[in-house]
């Protein structure tokens, strides 16, 4: 709509998916959480295993638009719409979120690492549909960390957005998973940082190198919102931050 008001896309026929129900709903099963593309935002909000299990694409619901975008605009929408500044991506990533994409010819699944391929390039064919979005249940029980860095706490589109989940055992780092927005042409998940912390313990020196290795694994550019130096000194201090914690913990 912002496009077609803004002349940006012509005026021509268009597909109402809204009552499709086959892209409806939230399934809870032993290992997954499967919600239909079609979920809002308000519902991501409202479910309880959601909130309790993935408090950060909740908190990226509760922090995307004003409440009218939280009622009408859809999970599926904002990872097609394909935005690198959008706030679920990240927690969608940290979460090891994996798509399932249906056409006439069947139905394929592939993780939502791979989707993003370049900006606003995505692995998804013309006649396919986004049907749903999945997320494995975590056996071990994880911390979770959101930012979402705005010019304002409210209606602001992201400077950087970042998502962090993290499990640790015996002072060492079982599992990590670190997450950007709006740092890089797509939304971006850093596997050589979380190389850097994985199994290491929690140390200054550990917290060091992964600061290090971001600063060479995001690629922030000038834009109207903000500078690349800036985006890439909150994103260390994000990270930064996000370890401290889980090390003080
Ligand atoms: C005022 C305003 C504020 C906003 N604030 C934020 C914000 O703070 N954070 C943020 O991340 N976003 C924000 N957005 C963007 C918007 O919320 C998201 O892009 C929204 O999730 C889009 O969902 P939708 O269902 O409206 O998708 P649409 O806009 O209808 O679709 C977006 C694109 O995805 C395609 N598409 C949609 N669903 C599917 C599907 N199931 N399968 C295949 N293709 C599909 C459409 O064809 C289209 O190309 C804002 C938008 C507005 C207008």
């Amino acid at each position: 709509m912002v496009l077609l008001e803004a002349g940006k896309l012509p005026h021509k026929n268009y597909l109402n998916i809204w009552h499709l129900q086959e892209l409806r709903g939230i399934e809870v099963t032993d290992e997954y959480v499967t919600l239909g593309a079609l979920t809002t935002y308000t519902e991501v909000q409202q479910h309880p295993v959601l909130r309790a299990e993935f408090p950060m694409l909740c908190q990226a619901g509760k922090e995307t638009g004003g409440i009218a975008i939280q009622n009408r605009g859809t999970l599926g929408g904002n990872i097609v719409n394909a935005s690198p500044a959008a706030d679920s991506p990240p927690a969608l990533l940290a979460y090891d979120a994996e798509l399932e994409l249906i056409s006439k010819a069947g139905a394929r699944q592939i993780p939502y690492s791979k989707f993003h391929t370049g900006y606003k390039q995505m692995e998804i064919a013309p006649n396919e549909l986004l049907r749903a979005i999945r997320l494995p249940r975590s056996a071990a029980p994880l911390r979770h960390y959101y930012r979402k860095v705005g010019t304002r706490k409210a209606q602001a589109i992201s400077k950087v957005c970042f998502a962090g989940a993290a499990n640790i055992s015996n002072d060492q780092v079982r599992t990590i998973r670190i997450a950007f927005g709006s740092v890089a042409p797509i939304p971006i998940r850093c596997w050589q940082t979380e190389a850097k912390i994985q199994n290491q313990p929690l140390n200054d020196q550990t917290i060091q190198s992964a600061i290090d290795s971001l600063a060479t694994e995001i690629a922030p550019i000038d834009d109207i919102r903000s500078s690349r130096d800036y985006r890439l000194q909150v994103s260390q201090n994000l990270l930064q931050d996000f370890l401290l914690q889980l090390k003080t913990s």
